[in-house]
């Protein structure tokens, strides 16, 4: 039996088959999780439907203060959850710029209250002799929402506390890689909710599948890469599923010449670095003008090589590379960017195991057509590129089919807003990178995904509109 336990109808549940959860530090099992089957899926998305009339029914006020306390359930549990995160994750507690696990708990913590205080008023369109025309915001039915390994946590938060401030009921299913987190939390929420608000289920990928072609699910959220978004976009269309698909980025900056190269370089360090490299809208191609082309560049290699990676319960900047295929993949593209003679400034190989470690890799004078260019490697490793003349910079930061982020970097506001307004992107930034907050809508174009998370733009995703016509002639 686990000692992790899925939650079903308000029920732990256990299944007969488990699968392993490693630590990436160490290799070693750190816990069974149970595998569910279809016909755990099928009770969870039953007692997710069951639970829609009632929870849908509930005053608005009252699921906002519920919200509010799941928010303060997480926060009284913050120390618990943030050591889980570590062990199943690999990130260290505080880490680089304190952007480690605990960084991930407040960040939990607080988009719970911000979701909270969301508000989706009647919109009155029409108030006269004629007619009384309102848009009202109307639940979806059950939510699936499918995170991945890179914050499991608050990925987990981003997608289900709108689902459920909306008056929606939710069926979630963690990645196989960190499942324990996810989990924890979803006892925490199940002692303030109602009974099969809020269902969680452990599988791998082939429980995804079997969710996003469920007809008892009416949404899907999922954070992810874009083959599986794509997967998704199919399985979806048996009952038409609205989708929110938040998928992979390979987010371009662009250095102006007249930047401060010793004060930008930290904060362009920390947005490529956040969580090893593991986060979808990190910086991960790097223009710079030639004329800050080598300080730039050894300002970056300065700072990697005063950085440290190790076993994330140490004192220690960056933990492992979450798993083991994505190691691999980081270990491939690093060894293919040596190979096509590209300058190598820190890193570039893996370090001793055990754990899937690898080092930070700033690499300079790449090929554009390399793999460390053209995929997001979604590990600790930096292309930077040089550029001449800003406009074939642009050109080249759009020619990508992702379009989550991007950013510009200049002393010169306007001029940086202006280049950055034509970046093909869903969030663009001017002297910073990956920042989000839970008022900003963020989401993506092109192959990184439709659909936004956070705030009014968010929450609505959560609904469908029904348009009250009353006539009154
Ligand atoms: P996936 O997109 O495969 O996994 C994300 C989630 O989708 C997991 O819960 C996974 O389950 C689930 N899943 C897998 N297959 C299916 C399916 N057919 N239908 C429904 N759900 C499914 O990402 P990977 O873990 O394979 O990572 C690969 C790449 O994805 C990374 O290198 C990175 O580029 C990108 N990525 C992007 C993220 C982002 O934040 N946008 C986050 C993570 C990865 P399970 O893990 O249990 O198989």
């Amino acid at each position: 039996m686990s000692e992790y336990q899925m939650i079903i109808d308000g029920q732990k549940v256990d299944t007969d088959a488990h699968f392993p959860v490693l630590n990436p530090a160490t290799e070693e099992v750190i816990a069974q999780c149970p595998r569910a089957t279809e016909q755990d899926l099928n009770r969870a998305v039953d007692a997710a439907r069951a639970a829609f009339p009632a929870w849908s029914a509930r005053p608005d006020a009252e699921r906002a203060e519920m919200v509010h306390a799941i928010g303060a359930a997480l926060e009284a549990h913050a120390g618990e959850l943030a050591g889980l995160l570590v062990r199943e994750q690999g990130k260290p507690l505080g880490g680089f710029a304190g952007l480690g696990a605990q960084f991930e708990l407040g960040g939990t913590v607080a988009w719970c209250h911000a979701t909270a205080d969301l508000e989706l008023p009647v919109e009155v369109i029409q108030d006269n002799d004629e007619a009384r025309i309102e848009v009202h915001r109307k639940p979806l039915g059950v939510v699936g929402s499918i995170t991945p390994w890179n914050y499991p946590l608050l990925i987990a938060i981003w997608h289900t506390m709108p689902a459920l401030r909306s008056g929606n009921t939710v069926v979630i299913k963690p990645s196989e890689f960190t499942p324990l987190t996810t989990l924890r939390a979803a006892e925490i929420i199940n002692d303030i909710l109602p009974p099969g608000v809020f269902n969680i289920v452990t599988g791998d990928g082939s429980l995804g599948a079997a969710m996003t072609n469920h007809p008892g699910i009416n949404k899907i959220v999922f954070t992810g890469s874009t083959p599986t978004g794509k997967k998704i976009m199919q399985g979806a269309s048996g009952n038409l599923k609205r989708l929110t698909l938040e998928l992979g980025g390979n987010d371009a900056a662009i250095v102006l010449p007249d930047v401060d190269v010793a004060a930008v370089a930290p904060k362009i360090f920390a947005t490529a670095l956040i969580n090893n490299g593991q986060t979808c809208a990190a910086l991960k191609r790097l223009y710079v003008h030639e004329d800050i082309y080598d300080e730039l560049c050894q300002a970056l290699a300065d700072i990697a090589g005063s950085v440290k990676t190790g076993p994330g319960d140490g004192e220690v900047d960056f933990g492992p590379v979450q798993n083991k295929p994505q190691f691999d993949k980081v270990c491939a593209i690093a060894e293919e960017a040596r190979a096509s003679g590209a300058r190598i400034l820190t890193g570039g190989q893996p370090l001793p195991g055990p754990g899937y470690f690898f080092p930070v890799t700033i690499v300079a004078d790449i090929d554009e057509n390399t793999r460390l260019v053209r995929e997001e490697p979604f590990g600790p490793i930096l292309p930077v590129l040089k550029y001449t003349d800003v406009e074939d910079a642009l050109r080249r930061a759009n020619d990508s089919p992702n379009g989550l982020g991007g950013s510009v970097w200049s002393g010169d506001l306007d001029r940086a807003a202006a280049l950055a307004s034509r970046l093909e992107c869903g969030t663009a930034w001017v002297n910073n990178h990956a920042m989000i907050q839970p008022d900003a809508p963020f989401g993506g174009v092109k192959e990184s995904g439709f659909g936004v998370e956070f705030g009014r733009y968010g929450l609505e995703e959560y609904t469908s509109i029904q348009t009250l016509q009353i006539s009154k002639a």
